[in-house]
């Protein structure tokens, strides 16, 4: 590992719909969050979000980039850094896990979520189980074999987030799942149970 190696609490790789979730709530919580992230969510080319309650409707609609440019700022006006570039080397078997980006660029962290959705064929390179995600007609998704609505695997401090976490393809479940996820790295790092109320 190179000394020069960016560390954070937690290094979410997949900055998504559940991937910048997740991230707004471990940064909220006071815990370093880096994001690492391709930018081709699955949302960004839908022009209208019809079903987000509260937030969107054939009436009021908002656009899946908007969606992702907000839920971007937010979370990183709660303090996540984000780091446009695509993971490539992941190590499971070091504390602080590692990861390196195809443009060279590497971090640390204690905790990792996986969120990289579509980009799964890099996890069975890495060595997980991904299967057909069968909530989702298309027959394209995959879920990390082993991995629930909490995204616990089996590599402890290592979850995943999003549509990996075997979930329905609604962006309103995968962003609430990555909630979940946050909360419970955040609830773990602090010793007691985290919960953000305004
Ligand atoms: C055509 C279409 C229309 C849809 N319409 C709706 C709709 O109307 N309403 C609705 O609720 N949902 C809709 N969805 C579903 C919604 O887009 C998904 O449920 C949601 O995006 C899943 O979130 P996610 O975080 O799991 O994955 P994504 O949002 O796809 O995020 C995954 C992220 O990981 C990144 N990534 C992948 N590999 C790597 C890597 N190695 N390193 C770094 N980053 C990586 C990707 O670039 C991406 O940014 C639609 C999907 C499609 C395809």
């Amino acid at each position: 590992m190179k000394n020069d190696a960016q560390h954070a609490d937690v290094v979410i790789i997949g900055g998504g719909v559940a991937g910048l979730s997740c991230a707004l709530y471990t940064a909220k919580a006071g815990l370093s969050t880096m994001v690492i992230d391709a930018e081709a969510s699955q949302l960004q080319t839908v022009k209208q979000l019809n079903n987000v309650p509260g937030l969107s409707s054939p009436a009021a609609p908002l656009g899946g980039s908007d969606w992702l440019i907000y839920a971007r700022s937010q979370a990183q006006e709660a303090g996540a850094k984000i780091h446009g570039d695509r993971a490539t080397k992941l190590s499971l078997d070091t504390r602080p896990f590692h990861v390196v980006t195809e443009r060279g660029f590497e971090c640390t962290g204690d905790f990792v979520v996986l969120a990289v959705n579509l980009g799964y064929p890099w996890l069975t390179e890495l060595g997980f189980d991904v299967a057909v995600n069968e909530h989702v007609p298309s027959g394209k998704i995959r879920y990390v074999v082993g991995a629930g609505y909490d995204g616990v695997t089996a590599v402890d401090g290592l979850y995943v987030a999003g549509l990996l976490a075997h979930i329905p393809s609604q962006s309103v479940i995968a962003a609430g799942q990555g909630a979940f996820v946050g909360v419970q790295i955040a609830s773990r790092q602090l010793g007691r149970p985290y919960m953000w109320h305004d």
